[in-house]
């Protein structure tokens, strides 16, 4: 007999963690995640949390999240992000949420890049996603089932009845009165890229297979400062504070070469940094670093104790080592699309929140640290909404077809690769019409080929991103086409 529940959240990153611990004990909750609970892009935050100082920074910071979003962005949900992340940052900080303080106890705020003051929260220095995740964790008082990739969404005649998973690798079948996507973005599509192995992309690919939509998907966004000379898929990045505190981004004989790009120089929005790197190597052929030598070592090591110490590991010594950088793919400003609740159109008891979700409060480009506190605030909107609206009891259909047996096939892997390459090289930082359409013919003849089910759904959300790029014929904020 299948188990059902009253909610199934897909994902335990931010987003996922909030909704849950937004909905009564009492009600018979399941978040699902696919590895290890912190193997999600929250705990490899670094910078910090967004929010708004106080009443009199609330259009402030709209207006920065709409300039970084080209003006793009949904104005309603930007409203919603900044208003209401007074009440929610108070919230979390009244729950115990450990931001940094100063020694008399005052929260500290650091700036990033295209913030007009210093408005972004942080915790543990520059380790802020794993102490939030950490936080949420021990918030959750509903059941949490690692190991579980789900493959399937139910949904019949307009409705979702729940999800088809592994869970500990055994095909199976789990019914909700609602499920609540919180899977995250779609790093794992593109070679280098700064995301956690376990964000691929998978339920957006089931999504487009359902004919639900995906909004915004050419607004890919690329971190400018990555190291990426390490063999894992996953790189490390240099977090945008690292530039928001002073560091500088130098060619190999020390010239800072943004101001070419733009007048802010480091402190540019994150894609003019990236395509003014990326455009830089591409010119020259040097080496791009990011360079620390301003920094006093003691206050270095105690506000980027993460950062120093992995460094310190590949044999860096900060600050008086220059490290080598590149931009990778770092956030999808698109997703499936919703409305301000997490509501997904046309389908009863279905959500999405998070990365995964379109909410428009990104535009064309995010505003550095907004994605985790649109994790806080839109994960709890979502709840709220869940728990005020009355179920529509109809007998659960049977879901026979599975696809649990054929998840993967002998020659994905190789696949996987090609895909991976393709999306960097031709659908990632600077784009032009002849490769797009290059892309978009690789894509669709893999897609003829013998592949299992997760490689079949990566590719359906690299074809969304490959079709909106086509379709979007001038640049705009993270989307980047070259006559
Ligand atoms: C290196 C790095 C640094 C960042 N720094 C910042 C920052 O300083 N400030 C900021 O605001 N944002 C930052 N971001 C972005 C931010 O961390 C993410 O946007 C945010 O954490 C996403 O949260 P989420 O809950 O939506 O998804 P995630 O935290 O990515 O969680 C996704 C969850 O979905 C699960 N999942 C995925 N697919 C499936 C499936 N098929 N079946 C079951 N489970 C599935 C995963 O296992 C995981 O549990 C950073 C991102 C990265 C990668």
């Amino acid at each position: 007999m299948a188990k059902k529940y009253d909610v199934i959240v897909v994902g335990a990153g931010i987003a996922g963690l909030y909704a849950a611990a937004s909905l009564p004990e009492k009600m018979k909750v399941l978040v699902l995640c696919k590895d290890i609970p912190w193997e999600c892009n929250t705990f490899y935050a670094q910078g910090g949390m967004a929010t708004a100082l106080n009443e009199a920074d609330v259009p402030v910071h709209i207006e920065d999240t709409m300039a970084a979003g080209a003006y793009h962005n949904d104005a309603e949900a930007v409203r919603i992000l900044s208003e209401t992340s007074l009440k929610t940052t108070a919230e979390l900080v009244e729950a115990g949420m450990p931001f940094d303080r100063d020694e008399r106890g005052n929260l500290l705020y650091t700036k990033e890049a295209a913030h007009s003051v210093a408005r972004i929260l942080h915790a543990g220095g520059d380790a802020t996603g794993r102490y939030m995740h950490y936080f949420m964790m021990v918030q959750n008082r509903h059941q949490l089932q690692r190991n579980t990739l789900v493959y399937d969404l139910l949904i019949e005649e307009g409705r979702c009845y729940g999800v088809k998973a592994t869970v500990n690798y055994e095909p199976t079948t789990l019914y909700a009165d609602n499920v609540v996507i919180a899977s995250g973005g779609v790093g794992s599509l593109y070679a280098f890229n700064t995301n956690s192995r376990t964000v691929s992309a998978d339920i957006h690919g089931i999504c487009v297979e359902k004919g639900i939509a995906l909004a915004d998907m050419e607004f890919m966004q690329f971190h400018p400062t990555v190291y990426v000379e390490t063999p894992f898929a996953r790189k490390l990045l240099l977090t945008e504070a690292l530039r928001g505190e002073g560091a500088h981004v130098i060619g190999e004989k020390g010239n800072r070469f943004l101001f070419d790009y733009d007048p802010r120089g480091e402190l540019a929005s994150r894609d003019i940094v990236a395509r003014g790197i990326f455009d830089y190597k591409r010119k020259t052929g040097e080496k791009v670093y990011l360079d620390f030598s301003m920094f006093d070592e003691a206050w270095f090591h105690e506000r980027f104790p993460n950062i120093t110490r992995t460094f310190a590991a590949l044999g860096y010594r900060f600050p008086q080592d220059r490290i080598p950088i590149s931009p990778a793919f770092h956030y999808a400003n698109g997703g499936i699309a919703c409305d301000v609740n997490g509501v997904i159109p046309g389908i009863e008891g279905l959500y999405v929140i998070g990365e995964a979700a379109r909410t428009g409060v990104h535009g064309a480009n995010r505003l550095a640290s907004n994605s985790l506190l649109e994790g806080v605030v839109f994960a709890k909107r979502a709840a709220e909404h869940l728990k005020g609206k009355a179920i529509s009891r109809t007998k659960t259909p049977l879901f026979e077809k599975d696809y649990g047996n054929i998840l993967h096939k002998e020659n994905d892997k190789r696949y996987k690769h090609t895909l991976r390459k393709i999306m960097w090289e031709d659908a990632g930082i600077i784009r032009t019409e002849a490769g797009l359409h290059k892309a978009k013919n690789l894509i669709y003849d893999m897609k003829n080929k013998e592949i299992g089910r997760l490689l079949q759904l990566r590719l359906n959300t690299a074809a969304a991103i490959v079709e909106a790029a086509l379709a979007r014929k001038e640049s705009l904020g993270s989307h980047y086409i070259e006559a």
